[in-house]
């Protein structure tokens, strides 16, 4: 029988450079000692798709021994980074040039640093970026998340990645251990959508069918920021995983504590994903109430459940060349909202914002011990500066 490949995300470290407004993960960084090893990723499955992500994964020094590793079992592997470490970035599409490489950048010049919080990050990351066009790396994108302090910068930068003939990938405020984030909340949910709303015409517009799937996402992306029910079944964990930096392979990134399907170090694939621990986790999934919207997850059931984006797309595309553009009130919610019928409050309550509980962040003991000593943020900048960062 043929093997099934999966989806898998690979999070190599939670040490990160940046300091997001809307990811407190560089306050919660991994110890370099207990970061994911060669040998435990020898031990993945094989997979269709495979994220590098983080943390800032080009922290990694043997991130290409990785890459290496992985292109062994993956089809495809696309690499999420802030854009910084350029010249680590270039020396690793130099020898892969096949990867995928997807830079965070949240809005134009000055609205990216604020939010990044990292020094001259909007020109790092964009040098990086048209360092990669120039090289003429055929697999390069950047991404970006929404949220009411950069909303006004969507189609603008859209328009930018145009230019450059580059994929723009979009994301929304989320709440979870892996972020460490638990307040993040979208304010101003009219003025978000109403920038969804432009983005979605924009790739009506485009002749590219993928762009009318991405339409859909950002469609849904309005849907999500309103609290609403998932547009698709969240399938995570039965044939889409995530594995972190202590080998814990778990159905998402979007759970409020980290669920664990069991530890890749000291199992098997096999066992791991066959065992009843995993089976409970499944079954969480299936109740499982976040509603999240993200690529990571929307894009398996994209592929899965197709005939729902695809009808959508018809529809619109159908509505489009009779110049009916798309608009954010065929949302049931958006339209109650605008016109009074549902508050603010009554849309709070459907987030997953909680003000109130602890955060958990999905550290092991060792990384919590370290942290008593020292703040995530000296860590990580000692740890950089004898890289020699
Ligand atoms: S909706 Fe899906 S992706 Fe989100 S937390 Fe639940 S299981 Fe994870």
């Amino acid at each position: 029988m043929k093997e099934k490949k999966l989806n898998g995300t690979v999070i190599v470290t939670y040490r990160c450079n940046a300091r997001c407004t809307m990811c407190s993960r560089y306050k919660a960084p991994s110890l370099p000692e207990e970061e994911i090893s060669l040998d435990t990723i020898k031990k993945l499955p094989k997979m269709y798709f495979t994220n590098i992500t983080g943390g800032e994964p080009f922290i990694r020094q043997d991130l290409k021994d990785i890459v290496r590793e992985l292109y062994k079992k993956s089809d495809r592997i696309v690499i999420s980074t802030n854009g910084f470490f350029t010249d680590r970035i270039i020396d690793l599409c130099k020898e892969f040039p096949k990867v995928g490489i997807r830079i965070s950048i949240e809005g134009l010049e000055e609205t990216n640093n604020e939010i990044r919080g990292l020094p001259d990050g909007f020109n790092r990351g964009y040098s990086t970026l048209k360092k990669l066009v120039e090289m003429k790396h055929p697999d390069v994108g950047f991404g970006m998340t929404v949220q009411d302090k950069n909303c006004d910068d969507l189609v603008p930068l859209f328009k930018k990645a145009e230019e450059l003939n580059m994929e723009f990938a979009t994301a929304s405020l989320h709440n979870s251990f892996y972020f460490v984030e638990n307040k993040n909340i979208i304010h101003d949910r009219e003025k978000v959508a109403k920038n969804f709303e432009m983005l979605v015409n924009e790739l009506l517009n485009t002749n590219s069918p993928k762009k009318w799937f991405r339409a859909y996402f950002n469609h849904g992306l309005i849907n999500y920021i309103y609290g609403q029910k998932r547009l698709l079944p969240c399938d995570m964990s039965f044939d889409t995983f995530f594995i972190d930096p202590y080998g814990d392979v778990m159905p998402c990134n979007g759970t409020k504590d980290k669920e664990v399907m069991g530890n890749l170090n000291t199992q098997s694939w096999d066992e791991l994903w066959n065992s009843s621990q995993a089976d409970e986790v499944r079954k969480k999934v299936r109740h499982c109430s976040r509603n999240c919207w993200m690529i990571g997850s929307v894009s398996p059931a994209m592929h899965k459940y197709i005939w729902v984006p695809l009808f959508w797309v018809i529809k619109h595309k159908l509505k489009f060349w009779t110049k009916h553009k798309y608009s954010m009130f065929e949302n049931k919610v958006v339209k109650d909202y605008h016109d009074g019928k549902i508050t603010k409050e009554e849309l709070d309550k459907c987030s997953t914002c909680d003000l109130v509980s602890k955060i958990n962040d999905g550290l092991s003991e060792a990384s919590k011990a370290m942290l008593k000593d020292k703040s995530g943020e000296e860590f990580v900048k000692e740890d950089l500066k004898k890289q020699g960062e």
